[in-house]
């Protein structure tokens, strides 16, 4: 399975016969991801504003005119159980981008998953009904799986994609954690978060933990405490017996903070679960899977959280983000967010090398420079084999999400056709069952694409 993302904007610029041409000419792809659905920019839209423009596509920015949404039609019967019935994309007019792909897709003998993930807009018509609730009580931007209106509308979207078309797959990813590692600011973009607004405290999920036995006045004393925990430490302010004791001392007087976090998590798999058995419902060969993020290469809290023989259960694949060139910043801004708070005590190159060996990882650079050199192919190799271990006696399908010119700040690594030959080189010498070159076609260079392709004609598999 070798895959690409792609989006609607570059079927429309370039041409859905000339996309598909250099998709197979490049790197002889045989899997469309088409992103079906976000609000978000990472897997829609052009080039990210303010990074350069591929050597393909229009040259310019869509900077005022991209909206996100669906991008293929909406059919209203499959949304008859859920508040959120006005969400079509209107950046691309009426193009439908499953109905202009998938037949000349077909005609090439290449696949199509539709790809969408969990990213919303304020602006979508009632969607406020659906939304998570902060602990402060407010409206958060992200929506609650236990909500109806939001799992009503997951199912009735993969619902709608299984009967309007003759797709192959679907593939759906949530890049999200619960309260507890949000607090903690434990993911690459977490430093800084306003304790405050980790989620989720709605009446749906307080319910849930009511019947799971968790005392949801001891959760929120105890969030209470960790937030003033992260707020006092991100102002250096040293407790009498160190950060790490004391966020210790705070799990063991209130687990209920724990309790709550796996909530979430199990709420995201229940999610999963029942997202695969509506699919299967209405036409078994449809592979079913998830885009896992990238965090779990840097968080032992959100790894230990995707258990994989658990997705295993209800995953026909996996996409495991394993993003080499920009892993380095990020596992950067990670250990810069976690010495704020868990590990306030422990210098950074320290943090740093205490995850290399927790995590795994052998060949990877220092801090100082970390951002500028990105991760190493050795680090997909072991994040493969080590996903491919996990899945031992599942039938779950392994495809890594390999990096192709994901943006990186101004003076952080690039993408290059060799740095990207030996990602894809690796996660097949791991034993993975195929690829999917990420994020999205719109940002990527040719020659990128083409390095990819370089290690595919190597494995002999063009
Ligand atoms: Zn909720």
């Amino acid at each position: 399975m070798i895959g690409i993302q792609v989006g609607a904007v570059s079927f429309v610029d370039e041409g859905v016969e000339q996309v598909l041409d250099k998709f197979q000419q490049y790197a002889a792809v045989n899997t469309l991801f088409v992103a079906t659905f976000t609000y978000g920019r990472g897997i829609a839209g052009r080039q990210v504003p303010g990074q350069p423009l591929p050597d393909h596509g229009k040259q310019e920015y869509d900077t005022g005119t991209f909206k996100g949404g669906s991008y293929t039609r909406v059919h209203p019967e499959y949304y008859k159980d859920t508040v959120i019935q006005d969400f079509r994309a209107s950046d691309l007019g009426d193009f439908d981008v499953l109905e202009s792909v998938i037949p000349a897709a077909r005609k090439r003998g290449m696949k199509t998953i539709c790809w969408f993930e969990d990213v919303w807009s304020p602006g979508v018509p009632n969607v406020a009904q659906a939304q998570e609730r902060t602990l402060s009580g407010a409206n958060s931007t992200n929506l609650c799986f236990n909500n109806p209106n939001y799992r009503n509308w997951l199912l009735g979207t993969v619902e709608d994609y299984a009967r309007s078309h003759e797709i192959d797959g679907i593939m759906w990813g949530s890049e999200r954690q619960g309260a507890f590692a949000n607090m903690l600011g434990a993911s690459h973009g977490g430093g800084g978060r306003n304790p405050d607004t980790v989620t989720c405290f709605c009446p749906h999920c307080e319910q849930k933990a009511r019947a799971r036995g968790i005392n949801i006045d001891r959760a929120r004393a105890g969030f209470k405490a960790l937030g003033d925990f992260v707020t006092a430490a991100r102002q250096s302010q040293r407790p009498v017996d160190g950060y790490h004791v004391t966020l210790w001392r705070i799990m063991l007087r209130y687990p209920e903070v724990l309790a709550w976090e796996m909530l979430w998590t199990d709420s995201l798999r229940e999610t999963y679960a029942a997202i695969h058995a509506k699919v299967k419902s209405v036409k078994p060969a449809i592979g079913v899977g998830w885009h896992i993020w990238h965090n779990n290469s840097f968080s032992p809290i959100y790894r230990a959280e995707q258990d994989l023989s658990e997705l295993g259960k209800y995953s026909d694949f996996l996409k495991m983000v394993m993003y080499h060139n920009c892993g380095g910043e990020r596992m950067a801004g990670y250990i810069r967010a976690v010495g704020q708070t868990i590990y306030g005590d422990v210098p950074p190159q320290e943090l740093l090398d205490f995850h290399y060996r927790v995590m795994d990882y052998k060949l990877e650079k220092p801090l100082a420079g970390l951002a500028q050199s990105g991760f190493t192919a050795d680090y997909v190799y072991r994040e493969a084999a080590r996903a491919r271990a996990a899945l031992t006696g599942t039938a779950t399908k392994l495809w890594p999400g390999i990096d192709i010119d994901i943006p990186t700040g101004r003076t952080s690594a690039k993408s290059t056709p060799a740095g990207t030959r030996d990602a894809v080189l690796a996660a097949f010498r791991a034993g993975s069952d195929g690829v999917i070159l990420s994020r999205k076609w719109s940002e990527m260079r040719s020659a990128n694409l083409k390095g990819a392709g370089e290690a595919i004609k190597q494995l002999g598999l063009a």
